[in-house]
């Protein structure tokens, strides 16, 4: 049995969401700390604009809507609070964080904006060091800062429309792939369970698939077989490797 590490709750539910230290966490607990974070965010701008108010025009704001300064600090010190939980479960959801762009800067203001790969100074993406879908976290030591050169020579493109070809050490995956690329060709949707390394549980997926990609890994087969397309469980667009799906199937609408 799991119990979710927010609310100590039993998460048994679909939607629940295996973060990848092992742990899970209901996606409403995610939901209801997001809203309190967003609140005392409102409470202290609020504050500030009464603060700045009271300074000009003191007739139009009563004493009382003031907050002292410790009532400040009080809200500064929960919002800090709120924010490193929430960082906390950002670091090991099993997709691309809401702070990614946060996350990002903090990096950029660390080590400046420079490529990791190539060490030259660039416009960077922010990647992880080890992929999500291999296990890879969203902690700061897994993410690096890559240009756009060193990006389009790791996560090689490959050709949108069928051009495609599987490499000998992928042929265990030539039915899957073909069932894949024909799903693209015919516009359908192809649904499968899907477990990543760190997750206990399969979870059904549905998704629109648009291409395929290689990804280099640290194995010895040197790449891992993804295909790209929109997830209707996580209502965006993600990676997933064949490896790790089971029970492929291309069904109609
Ligand atoms: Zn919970
Ligand atoms: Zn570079």
């Amino acid at each position: 049995m799991s119990y979710c590490t927010v609310c100590k709750i039993e998460t048994d539910y679909e939607y629940d969401i295996a973060l990848s230290n092992g742990q899970y966490v209901h996606y409403s607990c995610i939901l209801m700390l997001q809203m309190r974070k967003h609140e005392i965010e409102t409470a202290l701008r609020l504050q500030k604009s009464q603060l700045t108010l009271s300074l000009f025009v003191p007739t139009e704001v009563a004493q009382q809507d003031i907050a002292s300064e410790a009532e400040v600090e009080d809200l500064r010190a929960k919002l800090a609070k709120s924010e490193s939980i929430l960082t906390g479960l950002y670091d090991y959801l099993p997709c691309w964080p809401p702070d990614w762009e946060e996350r990002k800067r903090l990096l950029i203001r660390e080590n400046g904006s420079i490529c990791s790969r190539c060490d030259k100074e660039a416009d960077v993406y922010l990647v992880h060091d080890i992929p999500i879908f291999e296990g890879g976290t969203n902690e700061l030591d897994n993410l690096a800062l890559i240009c756009a050169e060193c990006y389009r020579s790791v996560y090689r493109e490959v050709d949108f429309f069928g051009d495609f070809t599987l490499k000998p050490s992928q042929s265990e995956f030539s039915e899957q792939f073909s069932a894949i690329q024909s799903a693209i060709d015919n516009n359908q949707k192809i649904q499968f369970d899907y477990k990543k390394p760190s997750n206990k549980r399969w979870m059904t997926r549905v998704v629109v698939p648009e291409r395929f990609l290689n990804i280099p890994n640290s194995r010895e087969s040197g790449e891992t077989l993804c295909v790209e397309g929109f997830c209707e469980l996580r209502q965006d667009t993600r990676v997933f490797a064949l490896e790790r799906m089971q029970g492929l199937e291309v069904i109609e609408d």
